[in-house]
């Protein structure tokens, strides 16, 4: 037996105990809940077939870190699959227009969608907590919810009557609180701004007497060009960039409390999932798992690069909003997220598992992450 055959043997081995105990992890994470349990439907009998699949997204197929990863994600799941799962990317509007991602794969138009919670939550009140909402988890802490808390069963659970099971995938990290055209020196200064900011986010800023704007990303410059609005919130220093604001505002403000650490969703449709051997499940996942830790790492890097540009460019004013704008703010996004709490009662479940769960990991990371970030400072 050559060494290669030996490793071979060895890593299938390997593979299949690894199958069989995230098998079992995911009947643990579907327990309790009523969504329906992951592997149940798992078809052993389609062991050997191939599977040709479509996935729409909400963003265009070129759009950066976020296109680039799904495509690398399409390309993963067939070369790790033998070609036995194929996936053919459809970027926003080839198919399905954006907001109608969720129904297309509900529908079963399509098998898997890629989106962020947070469009769908006007039909479903909860979804918010699966991106991101004001003050809430960043990136980390978000992941630590979903895989280690409750947060994945309660998001399967919420998904579970439109038949669609969610994966995490994809996180663009703490984003930035925006560009002003003009300075915010105290909460006051929000009363009568018209900003682009959407969700959860839009609804604090208009309890601070703003008009918060619903505009897609492309109509953000026009509209901060030509005054139709004062202020906007995108993503970070690289998308923002690459969309030319700094061309059209001076102040870009830190922090994003509004999208502390926003996580993207894999959506798949329930019944092509259950349609899946087993190991094609885990190579889904698995490669979701792989898809979402690149993408953060690309937001992460990218973002540094383009914040070091704009420092070099000179133009722009980077500022903190005041801590008593911020206060405000946070006692303004309790009142909207108890709001959201009491519009149903999975939304009020979610709503309490995140908010426990959000005071151990911060009391933790007081004295670990935190305490590290203050003594690199001393
Ligand atoms: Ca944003």
């Amino acid at each position: 037996m050559t060494d290669l055959t030996n490793s071979l043997l060895q890593r299938r081995g390997f593979l299949g105990r690894l199958a069989a105990a995230a098998g079992a992890g995911f009947a643990l994470v579907g327990c309790g809940t009523s969504a329906p349990a992951g592997n149940a439907g798992a078809a052993p009998a389609a062991a050997g077939k191939k599977f040709r699949w479509r996935l729409v997204m909400v963003v265009p197929k070129t759009f950066k870190i976020w296109g680039d990863g799904i495509l690398e994600f399409a390309d993963k799941v067939r070369v790790m699959s033998g070609g036995r799962l194929n996936i053919d990317v459809y970027g926003a509007g080839e198919l399905v227009p954006p907001l109608e991602v969720f129904d297309a794969v509900k529908q079963g138009q399509v098998e898997l969608g890629h989106s962020a919670s947070y469009y769908w939550r006007g039909k479903i009140p909860g979804a918010e907590y699966f991106t991101s909402v004001p003050f809430g988890l960043n990136a980390d802490g978000m992941l630590s919810w979903l895989y280690s808390g409750e947060g994945l069963a309660l998001w399967e659970e919420l998904y579970a009557p439109h038949g669609i099971k969610p994966i995490p995938c994809g996180n663009t990290g703490v984003q930035m609180g925006g560009w002003f055209r003009k300075e915010i020196k105290s909460i006051e200064d929000f009363r009568g701004l018209k900003m682009r900011m959407p969700g959860v986010g839009g609804e604090v800023i208009a309890k601070a007497g703003a008009k918060p704007v619903l505009i897609p990303g492309n109509e953000i410059f026009p509209h901060l060009e030509t005054g139709v609005i004062d202020a906007a919130e995108w993503i970070g220093p690289y998308h923002d960039y690459l969309l030319g604001l700094p061309k059209v505002a001076n102040y870009y403000y830190s922090a994003g409390w509004h999208e502390p650490g926003s996580m993207l969703e894999l959506l798949v449709n329930l019944e092509a999932w259950n349609s899946l051997p087993e190991d094609l499940q885990l190579i889904v996942r698995n490669c979701a798992i792989a898809t979402s830790s690149k993408m953060f790492a690309s937001w992460l890097h990218m973002d540094a690069v383009y914040y070091e540009k704009l420092k070099q460019e000179g133009k722009t004013i980077f500022k903190e909003f005041p801590p008593e704008v911020t206060h405000q703010l946070h006692l303004y996004a309790d009142e909207v997220l108890k709001e959201v709490a009491g519009k149903s009662p999975i939304a009020a479940k979610i709503h309490a598992s995140f908010k426990a769960f959000q005071q151990s990991y911060e009391a933790y990371q007081e004295l670990s992450e935190r305490a590290y970030v203050r003594a690199q400072k001393a």
